[in-house]
């Protein structure tokens, strides 16, 4: 296991962040928080997908007003996933004026680079704290790369140019950063806001810069850090540079909950983004949520797409039967199913996971042995090799994870 910086933990309604808490999987929506309908179902459908908090814009008097009804909505599905609210400019104003927002939120997310303006900033920003005393409410201080408190960064350029060896610009934006977090931080502690009711973010949108952010974030405070590369973009270069940049924190135990910020390519599913956020984490070994399919890329020796197609079957079949099985089968997510290809690695593989099957490669003969828990069980042959290999790992699951209540 990888040991984790030690965090004072926070409590957002029902889920806990940092101390011994493991790390949690964080989404946002991106429909108009006060269409309260498109908004209930995509925070419904987001939670059913494994987000364990969700987030909200809370960008006018209108969500600030949608935002307790999509609450009770969500409430009578039985969702209890807290939701968090994100205020830019205005926020100390939509919440004096909606106090049940503030009720119906379990987390208020302000950006110091946002809370406002000149003189208006720190009156702003005390107004926010001061609501967050009043509902008991923590707060994530998120300082963003893109609306870094110019103030500030103005402050330490000047600082950095008075040096005998002055850093470089890219350095002193870094440390600005890092500084505005702790900053507001400290400047939230002073206005009565508990430390336990604080996390952290510094959200950059390069892979380095937001690795060393957090690193230095993690050296200097023992807040809960909320990881995430801001704007990493559509598709395959998005999910990698999260996932890189996800991944060097985690494995150094930095990093207490996290989003994966993906610009949906149109149509596309929200959930994709939580999706792969538990798989960054499950890769990881920090958290297990759906059993594991080891399959072989392929090569030469699977010149069908035979073996691709059963093991996308089997990866289908695990998750669709994991909402009832996790329920029945307390455990079943620890399971590794094996599928491959051919003879070469196939065997070997298969006896190192729960339950592997072994396909015939090109010019083999046309069997599959099974095995489960290391022994070779059965070989299956014929038209229903997929049927049959889906039936036996049902039984192993029942075998295995059923309690005598069933
Ligand atoms: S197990 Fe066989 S088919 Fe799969 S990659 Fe290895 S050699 Fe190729």
């Amino acid at each position: 296991m990888i040991p984790r910086r030690k965090t004072v933990p926070v409590a957002v309604g029902p889920v806990t962040l940092g101390g011994e808490a493991p790390v949690c999987v964080q989404s946002m929506t991106n429909t108009d928080t006060a269409d309260v309908a498109a908004t209930t179902a995509q925070v419904a459908a987001l939670a059913r997908a494994g987000s364990e908090l969700v987030r909200v814009t809370v960008n006018n008097e209108a969500a600030a007003a949608a935002v307790p009804r999509i609450r009770e909505r969500l409430d009578r599905q039985g969702l209890a996933v807290p939701l968090i609210g994100d205020f830019h400019f205005n926020g100390h104003r939509l919440l004096a004026r909606e106090p049940a927002c503030a009720e119906a939120l379990a987390k208020l997310r302000i950006n110091p680079g946002n809370v406002g303006r000149g003189a208006r900033r720190d009156s702003q920003f005390a107004r926010l704290i001061e609501i967050a005393i009043h509902h008991d409410r923590p707060i994530r201080i998120g300082v963003n790369g893109g609306s870094l408190d110019p103030a500030l960064l103005e402050r330490l350029m000047d600082e950095n140019a008075r040096r005998a060896r002055p850093l470089a610009p890219a350095q002193v934006t870094r440390e600005a950063l890092v500084a505005s977090a702790l900053e507001s931080a400290a400047r939230a502690e002073a206005l009565g806001l508990g430390h336990d009711r604080i996390v952290l973010s510094v959200k950059m949108s390069g892979v380095q810069d937001m690795v060393a952010v957090y690193r230095a974030l993690a050296r200097r405070c023992d807040y809960p850090l909320h990881l995430g590369l801001t704007e990493a973009g559509m598709g395959i270069p998005g999910i990698v540079a999260s996932t890189t940049a996800l991944s060097l924190l985690l494995a150094e135990g930095i990093g207490d909950t996290l989003r994966v910020s993906l610009t949906p390519e149109p149509g596309a599913d929200r959930c994709r983004e939580v999706e792969v956020a538990r798989e960054v984490l499950q890769a990881l070994g920090l958290r297990r949520f759906l059993p594991r399919v080891v399959a072989c890329p392929g090569c030469g020796r699977t010149t069908s797409t035979y073996f691709q197609h059963l093991a996308s079957d089997i990866q289908g079949f695990l998750a669709q039967q994991m909402p009832r099985w996790r329920q029945r089968f307390p455990g079943v997510e620890n399971l590794t199913v094996a599928v491959m290809g051919c003879v070469v690695n196939g065997p070997g593989e298969s006896r190192h996971a729960d339950i592997g099957i072994s396909l015939p490669g090109t010019g083999e003969r046309p069997v599959a042995p099974v095995y489960v828990d290391g022994e070779k069980m059965v070989t299956l042959k014929g038209e229903h090799i997929a049927e049959e290999f889906q039936a036996i790992v049902t039984d192993y699951v029942q075998r295995r994870f059923g309690t005598s209540a069933g």
